[in-house]
C-alpha cells in the first residue's frame, strides 16, 4: 500500500516537472528525510539477557522517534546464535515502521537469511534517497570484503540512482575507510574491494551522500577526507568504548559520548544532521555534516 502511494506520487512529480522550465525544477528544494540508525545490538552477549533487555528498551524508544524507517547496521546477535534472532524480532515489533538490517561479522549469512531477509544485498528507495544495504562482513574476520559481483551490483545501484535522480546512502557493517592504531584497524583493505569501491564513489560523487557503518563500538566515529563523502561509524546500542581518539589526534572526529543508544538522522538540502540519543538519558549529542 505504502509503495503504491509512493509510486503514484513519483509519477505525479515526474509529470508535473515536464511542464516546468528546467531552472525552476532544479531550484526546487528536496523534502527532508528523517530516519533512525541503530547498530550492534549483539543479543546473547556474554550469554546473558542484558542485551535483549536493552534492545527491548531501545526499540520502544525508537518507536517514539520521528522518522520514516530504521536502519540496523549489523551484529544483530552475538556469535550468530540461532535462538537469539526470534528474540530480536519479537522486541523489534515494538517499532511500527520498516526496519532494514544488514549482517555484521556476528551474523552468518545463512542465519540472517533464515530469520531476517532472503535477499541480503538490497536497496530501498525513500522519496529521493536510495539506501543501498550490502553485506561486507565475514564471520571469521574483523575486516570488510566486497566481491567482484557485489562491486558490479553496487555500480548498478549507482546507475539506477543516476537514472532516477536519486541520492545514494550506502550501509555496510565494516568501515571502508583505512584506519590504524589508535583506531581498531578494521576496514575494507585495498585488495578486498576498497580501491574499486572508492573509484565507483568518485564517479558518482555528485549523488553520493555517505557511507554508514557499525562494528566499532566507539561512539560516533567518522571521517570526511574523501572529497565530499561522509563516512560514519554509529554508536552501538549495547556498549561503546572510549579509545581517546580525539586526545590521541586520530584523523576524523569522535565526540566524547560512549553510552549505548541510537541516532536520529535528518537529511536536509545542506546537512546530514545526527542526533545521538543514549537510551537511558534525556540529553542528546548533535553533530551536523555539511553536504
Ligand atoms: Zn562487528
Amino acid at each position: 500500500m505504502q509503495r503504491r502511494t509512493f509510486l503514484s506520487a513519483t509519477t505525479a512529480v515526474a509529470t508535473s516537472s515536464l511542464l516546468l522550465p528546467r531552472a525552476s525544477f532544479s531550484a526546487e528544494p528536496r523534502p527532508e528525510i528523517e530516519f533512525v540508525v541503530v547498530t550492534d545490538t549483539h543479543l546473547g552477549y556474554k550469554d546473558k539477557d542484558a542485551a535483549l533487555k536493552l534492545w527491548s528498551k531501545t526499540a520502544a524508544a525508537i518507536d517514539k522517534q520521528p522518522g520514516k524507517f530504521v536502519l540496523h547496521l549489523g551484529d544483530v546477535v552475538d556469535r550468530g546464535v540461532d535462538e537469539q534472532y526470534p528474540r530480536y524480532l519479537e522486541a523489534r515489533q515494538l517499532i511500527k515502521k520498516p526496519v532494514h538490517e544488514i549482517p555484521g561479522n556476528h551474523d552468518p549469512a545463512e542465519t540472517f537469511q533464515k530469520h531476517l531477509r532472503q535477499e541480503i544485498d538490497t536497496a530501498s528507495v525513500y522519496d529521493w534517497l536510495r539506501v543501498v544495504l550490502v553485506n561486507n562482513s565475514h564471520t571469521d574476520s574483523h575486516d570488510g570484503f566486497l566481491t567482484e559481483q557485489q562491486l558490479a551490483w553496487l555500480a548498478e545501484q549507482a546507475a539506477l540512482a543516476a537514472k532516477h535522480h536519486q541520492q545514494l546512502l550506502f550501509c555496510l557493517h565494516v568501515p571502508v575507510h583505512s584506519n590504524k592504531h589508535p583506531d581498531r584497524g578494521w576496514h575494507v583493505k585495498p585488495a578486498s574491494g576498497q580501491t574499486q569501491f572508492y573509484d565507483l564513489l568518485k564517479e558518482h560523487e555528485a549523488r553520493t551522500l555517505a557511507l554508514f557503518h557499525g562494528h566499532f563500538h566507539n561512539g560516533l566515529r567518522g571521517w570526511h577526507d574523501h572529497g565530499k563523502l561522509h563516512e560514519v561509524c554509529f554508536p552501538s546500542a549495547l556498549y561503546n568504548l572510549d579509545r581517546q581518539l580525539e586526545a590521541k589526534q586520530a584523523p576524523g572526529y569522535n565526540p566524547v559520548e560512549y553510552r549505548p543508544g541510537y541516532t536520529l538522522v535528518k537529511i536536509t538540502d545542506k546537512e546530514i544532521q545526527l542526533r545521538f540519543q543514549a537510551t537511558d538519558a534525556a540529553d542528546a549529542l548533535k553533530k551536523n555534516l555539511a553536504v
